[in-house]
């Protein structure tokens, strides 16, 4: 990456949509992959039966900022996601990168890499271009579930927040860690996954109903100052719940209709927040929800948004896909 980027030459928002490969559940199902991709393009062979019970294909076509297949690494989505945007947060910018899609369509997989590439270079930045002029990182990951928040290095305590008027936010109690080192990032990462919401059952199911939100600030020592660092620029990454889990509403069990109630709505609101800080619209939505309202210093002044919308190949996700597509395709 450039040392030195150009705020301006960073997409203001970017939308870009990840297939994962067939996964041995589907395979062994015979299901087959329905998603094709192209350049930065894909199409949705959706296959609908006739009156007649005779199958007939619809085709969907969408197009997005990219198209990453099955194919691509890791390292290739950081490329084309979060490191472009690394070195603009050292010129007060605050950027945001979500992960959408259905439960099991790849956003964790996704996700998890990205803080450890973004810290990686970030402490580079740090240790050469900004040698010496008092930058300092940290860390917090926190969850929120069904409305409320938790803190994810600090043994899941509820957290509350306040805003100060300014428009800044602050979460009450949040733990913040300094790192001067990948390790210790790596290490935070994966504490903060393992504490996220596993419920009574002990599954990884819950885990589907929470927003996980890590993120990485910069802050800088003012000249000859000895008092607290102050915020310079922030990275956020958001691990959304699953999109299948707003729908819910409908469920026998009260919590879980709740849980789904509170999920629709803060996917909704983020959906309508996104769009409106692409009209440059004044007003922007953040009230929606819990999720928007935590974010709200991330949305306004030089902000930047990454959407990684994450989908299964198969035939039997085809309902969800279109749903995580046509979201998509709302916000970019
Ligand atoms: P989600 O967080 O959306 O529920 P996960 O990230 O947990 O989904 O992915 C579900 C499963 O699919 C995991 O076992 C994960 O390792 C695998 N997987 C997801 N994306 C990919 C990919 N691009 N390549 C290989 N395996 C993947
Ligand atoms: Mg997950």
């Amino acid at each position: 990456a450039p040392d030195k980027e150009k705020a301006s030459n960073v997409a203001k928002i970017k939308v870009v949509v990840r297939k994962r490969p067939l996964n041995k559940k589907e395979l062994v199902k015979n299901e087959e992959d329905i998603v094709e991709t192209h350049f930065n393009s894909l199409t949705v062979n959706e296959t609908k039966l006739k009156v007649d019970l005779t199958e007939y294909v619809e085709k969907h076509e969408f197009v997005f900022d990219a198209v990453l297949n099955e194919e691509v690494s890791n390292d290739e989505v950081y490329r084309e996601t979060v490191e472009p945007i690394v070195p603009i947060i050292f010129q007060r910018t605050k950027a945001t990168c979500f992960a959408y899609g259905q439960t099991g369509s790849g956003k964790t997989y996704t996700m998890k890499p990205l803080p450890l590439k973004a810290s990686r270079d970030i402490l580079r930045l740090m240790h050469h271009t900004y040698r010496n002029q008092g930058f300092q990182l940290f860390v917090s990951f926190f969850e929120i579930y069904g409305g409320k928040l938790f803190d994810l290095l600090n043994e899941r305590t509820k957290l509350c927040m306040r805003e100060d008027g300014k428009q800044q936010v602050c979460i009450v109690g949040l733990q913040e860690y300094r790192v001067s080192e990948v390790d210790t990032i790596e290490e935070f990462i994966e504490k903060g996954n393992a504490t996220r919401s596993i419920g009574t059952t002990g599954a990884n199911e819950e885990s589907s109903r929470s927003h996980a939100i890590l993120q990485l600030v910069i802050k800088r020592l003012a000249d000859g100052s000895v008092s607290k660092p102050r915020v310079v620029g922030k990275l956020s990454f958001i691990d959304l719940a699953g999109s299948e889990r707003g729908a819910d509403t409908t469920d026998t069990n009260k919590q879980t209709r709740m849980e789904g109630a509170e999920i629709n709505k803060s996917l909704l609101a983020l959906k309508e927040c996104i769009r409106a800080l692409d009209n440059d619209q004044g007003h922007i939505p953040f009230r929606g929800s819990k999720l928007t309202e935590v974010l709200r210093d991330s949305f306004v002044g030089d902000s930047r948004t990454v959407m990684i919308s994450c989908i299964s190949p198969s035939s039997g996700s085809c309902e969800h896909t279109l749903n995580t597509l046509r979201y998509a395709d709302r916000v970019k």
